[in-house]
């Protein structure tokens, strides 16, 4: 079977590649096995280096990569192009790690006791479709420096970056089958993978609902997880911020890729004293939200994924929702939304609670402190969040008391190569990124040398 790949920007077909079956996948995972017995034991500065030029390979390619991943997933071309600015950086991040694979040598009676961080085996990384690139580099890179294999499983509608990915590790002289992708399903190649006891850990990013199912799937060979799943993050305004800066930065924090963003500041909570002052200046800037052809440097907001993920988030504009604020999208081919704020008198409706993933955010206003707080965390989630206000102590005692992930303190971003990212609650299990990130890729071996 053939899976039709789709420019969600214009409707039209860009290239069609193989859905493989589950026998086809579990060949790759055996091949991935045997490549494990070679790369395991590739020497670390050695595997330092191949990193470093796999690196450069992404460096020299990131024009293409950005042209594809704004082709293929709508990204606007600035952003893609720091998306594989980014890729590099993470990948270059990593090669710093295997020589850095440090154990430790512990005081114990009769000897001498060492332990050692050893590689897992094969990898998958299942990644979604809404940031192909980063999410499938995320996983792999230091998945690959603490000398394990990897294979990357990219969602069904968004597979070129990674295919492209894949080939550049070849290029840059990883040796073959160290990095593969499994072109497919979900359902079928992603749960071929799940199914394999070959396969030691799972990387999944991806909805809550498939998150429990690889979870499930994991415990009958008992692999290890790290789920990166949804979010319904809350971005508190308090009296006292700066509020043409939060309101001014607002609507990017929550309409980036369309909304389309685990970290999306989906719900943005508004101290109720400065409410109407803070909507006079939130209006102009997300009537401004520049929503349009992804290949236009102008562009801010591409499209959505596809028609179906665009009649889903439609589906949250019912006559119970308050409209407060609408944005400007484009008309004709092309899965677009306008921007869209809601109103929610006590954070209850359905669009405050659900994970919409797409242009909509829900207003919400707030008492004071303690109630910012209640509402932020009445939620099964907890990936990230932002705190506006110039008061040093209160961003620190609500950053504290927020359950989630990822804060940010006068700003609405989460991410940065150099920090651990990752989950509370139903968001996630495990970090990805930092300086720990590899610790999810390696068990931990302890050796006991007698000196008698
Ligand atoms: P899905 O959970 O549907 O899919 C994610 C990946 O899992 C895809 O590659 C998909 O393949 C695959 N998959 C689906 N079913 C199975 C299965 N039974 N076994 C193995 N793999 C399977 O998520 P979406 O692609 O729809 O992405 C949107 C969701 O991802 C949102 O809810 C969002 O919150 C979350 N997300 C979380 C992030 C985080 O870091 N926390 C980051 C990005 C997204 P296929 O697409 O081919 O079916």
């Amino acid at each position: 079977m053939m899976l039709k790949i789709v420019n969600p920007a214009t409707e039209e077909e860009i290239t069609s590649v193989e859905a493989l079956d589950e026998p086809r996948t579990h060949e790759l995972v055996e091949r991935s096995a045997r490549a494990f017995d070679r790369w395991s034991r590739v020497p670390a500065p050695e595997r330092a280096r191949l990193l470093r030029r796999f690196a450069d390979a992404v460096d020299a390619d990131g024009e293409h990569l950005a042209q594809l991943e704004s082709r293929n997933a709508g990204h606007p071309i600035v952003e893609a192009r720091g998306t594989a600015a980014r890729a590099r950086d993470v990948i270059e991040y990593f090669a710093g790690a295997p020589e850095r694979l440090i154990g430790r040598q512990i005081p114990v009676d009769g000897g001498v006791d060492i332990t050692f961080h050893e590689p897992l085996g094969v990898v998958a990384v299942i990644t979604p479709w809404n940031f192909p690139l980063q999410l499938a580099v995320w996983g792999m890179a230091p998945a690959l420096a603490a000398g394990n294999t990897v294979i990357l499983k990219p969602s069904e509608l968004t597979p070129l970056t990674t295919i492209r990915l894949a080939r550049l590790a070849v290029e840059a002289g990883l040796p073959p089958d160290v990095v593969q992708v499994v072109t497919g399903t979900g359902s079928v190649a992603g749960q071929a993978l799940l199914d394999h006891p070959r396969v030691a850990k799972v990387v999944f990013t991806g909805s809550t609902d498939v998150g429990r199912i690889v979870m499930r799937s994991a415990a009958n060979s008992l692999k290890r997880v790290t789920l990166e799943l949804g979010g319904k993050s809350a971005n508190i305004v308090f009296k006292d911020a700066d509020l043409p800066a939060a309101a001014a930065a607002a609507p990017m924090g929550v309409f980036y890729n369309a909304g389309q963003d685990c970290c999306a500041r989906s719900r943005l909570l508004v101290q109720r004293e400065v409410l109407d002052e803070f909507v006079d200046l939130l209006r102009p800037a997300v009537r401004g939200v520049n929503v349009g052809d992804p290949a236009d440097e102008a562009t801010e907001v591409g499209p959505l994924i596809s028609a179906g993920h665009r009649d889903r988030v439609a589906s949250f504009l019912t006559p119970e929702e308050d409209i407060l604020i609408r944005g400007k999208a484009p008309e004709g081919p092309g899965f677009w939304f306008a921007p869209t704020v809601l109103l929610s008198k006590d954070g209850t409706s359905r669009s405050s609670v659900q994970e919409i993933f797409g242009p909509v955010v829900t207003l919400i206003p707030f008492d004071d402190e303690e109630d910012a707080i209640r509402i932020a965390n009445d939620t099964v989630y907890g990936l990230a969040g932002s705190i506006w206000t110039r008061d040093v102590a209160r961003a620190l005692r609500t950053a504290r008391a927020v359950q989630a992930g990822n804060l940010s303190v006068n700003n609405n971003t989460a991410v940065r190569h150099q920090t651990p990212f990752g989950g509370f609650k139903q968001s996630g299990i495990g970090r990805e990124l930092g300086p720990d990130a590899l610790r999810e890729f390696t068990e931990t071996k302890n050796v006991f040398i007698s000196l008698t």
